[in-house]
């Protein structure tokens, strides 16, 4: 027999818990280079640029 919690938690407390669970939307900043959404502190997926004009990967179809 596993550990088990010794009595069981009412709705209200489960669902306080479960309040903070919901994922919260990523911050996103735009690109200076293409305009598109990407990460702060991230090269950008879109264009390769970071930090003005530093190419560092391209990729294009
Ligand atoms: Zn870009």
């Amino acid at each position: 027999m596993p550990p088990l919690p010794k009595r069981k938690l009412s709705k209200g407390r489960r669902d306080r818990r479960r309040a903070q669970d919901a994922l919260k939307a990523r911050n996103l900043v735009q690109c200076s280079n293409c305009g598109e959404m990407r990460l702060p502190h991230t090269v950008c997926p879109s264009c390769g640029h970071y930090k003005g004009r530093e190419v560092v990967e391209v990729e294009k179809e």
